[in-house]
């Protein structure tokens, strides 16, 4: 097989799927590459569906604010229902050090028009009645975030990319990226050769390797996180919960309520797990039932269906990588994601898209580029992972 486009993207994952659906609708002839038999098979399929812009970094709440408009209106625009719920997020606090942190971190989000405030013990109670009260300082509500389906959103995003044009070819790894002195000029797989002036390494865990294709030694390494699914039980959460607190096993955890009534919920193991090793671990379920009960009493019998470990992956200061090779023109990555992929997928593939098609960038989007170049120093980091 050959064939000629304006831009690979090797990748169909978070990022490569909202990203081949902009680029697409730009009017761009795309072709997506991935070695899984069908898309969203790498991380994608692990993540629990929070999508919020309240981080600490101004560039990923920039992002995160478009990707949270695009899933709002996804069912008015495309007609899919991909079970958007925009209950909010809550970071709680149970002692002063993350009551500080939070509060700190309120006049920077603020002024990145996050919509987003200090709730204190009471007003957080009336909002989630179900807390644990005991110890509770308050906590941040951002009500405009929410969550939704990863598998239905990943789907969406497929067929509405292949509607406006794009190709995928699954089952088919990326081996060689071609150049022709400083120029890209297309990608082998194990099934043939693709040629374009454009390629995106939307790789997620596996950027390090497409990276070395390109001759650059990217900064991605791979973290593992688990998560479960608990049965279905009547409402009785809401918003989406994040507890930054540490223990001695884990650096957070976080859950929310689906709208079917199953529980999911997710937790950092400290020390991190670094690694492709996807097989559960016997520690992570009662680590995280322990902290969960903790913080809502009622959750003690629930029963939970179904643990899965997948991969985030990780960057040196908790931010992504976006931007052009300086060294092989046309050689264009967006990785790293960290634990924030699904949420940033489709703000990052619209920023893409500009880039690609040469639109006229924003203000907004150079400082975004500045602040996530993969050629930065790392000498930041992102507070809310
Ligand atoms: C337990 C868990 C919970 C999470 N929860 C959330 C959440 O609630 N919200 C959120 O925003 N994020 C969450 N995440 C993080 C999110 O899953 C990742 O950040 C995101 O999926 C990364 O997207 P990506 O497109 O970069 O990578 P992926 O989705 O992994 O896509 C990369 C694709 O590249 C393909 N590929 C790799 N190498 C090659 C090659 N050489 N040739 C062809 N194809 C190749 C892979 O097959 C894969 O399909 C969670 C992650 C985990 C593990």
């Amino acid at each position: 097989m050959s064939t000629s486009h304006d831009a690979i993207i090797i990748g169909a994952g978070s990022v490569g799927l909202p990203t081949a659906l902009a680029m697409a609708e730009a009017g761009l002839d795309i072709l997506v590459l991935d070695r899984a038999a069908s898309p969203g098979q790498g991380s994608h399929k692990a993540a629990i569906g929070g999508v919020r812009a309240t981080h600490s970094d101004p560039a990923k709440i920039r992002l995160c604010l478009r990707s949270l408009e695009i899933f709002r209106n996804w069912h008015v625009i495309y007609g899919q229902d991909i079970q958007w719920i925009q209950g909010g997020y809550t970071f709680v606090a149970y002692r002063e050090r993350e009551a500080r942190l939070l509060r700190a971190l309120l006049t920077d989000q603020q002024h990145q028009s996050l919509n987003i405030r200090w709730l204190n013990r009471p007003a957080l109670l009336e909002v989630m009645p179900n807390l644990n009260p005991e110890g509770l300082l308050g906590g941040t509500f951002s009500p405009e975030d929410g969550h939704c389906s990863t598998l239905l959103a990943g789907h969406a995003f497929y067929a509405e990319a292949r509607r406006a044009g794009a190709v995928f070819r699954f089952g088919e790894e990326a081996l060689t990226i071609l150049r022709h002195g400083d120029a890209v000029t297309g990608v082998v797989t194990d099934r043939g050769t693709y040629t374009a002036p454009v390629v995106i390494n939307a790789a997620g865990a596996w950027a390090r390797n497409v990276g070395t294709m390109a001759d650059e030694s990217h900064p991605i390494t791979p973290d593992t996180h688990e998560a479960g699914i608990t049965e279905p039980v009547a409402q009785l959460l809401q918003p989406l919960v994040v507890d930054i607190r540490p223990d001695s096993f884990s650096a957070n955890c976080y859950f929310f309520q689906l709208a079917s009534g199953q529980v999911v919920f997710c937790l950092t193991p400290d020390p991190p797990l670094p690694g492709f090793d996807c097989r559960e671990t016997s520690t992570f379920l009662p680590l995280v039932s322990r902290r969960m009960i903790a913080l809502v009493p009622r959750f003690t019998h629930l029963r939970v269906r179904r643990t899965w470990r997948g991969l985030y992956p990780m960057t040196p200061d908790g931010l992504p990588l976006i931007g052009w090779s300086p060294y092989l023109q046309g050689y264009l990555l967006a990785g790293g994601m960290c634990g924030q992929g699904f949420m940033l997928g489709p703000g990052v593939g619209e920023l893409l898209a500009r880039m690609v098609t040469h639109a006229p960038l924003s203000l907004d989007d150079e400082q975004i580029l500045s602040d996530l170049s993969p050629y930065r120093q790392f000498d930041g980091q992102e507070m809310l992972r």
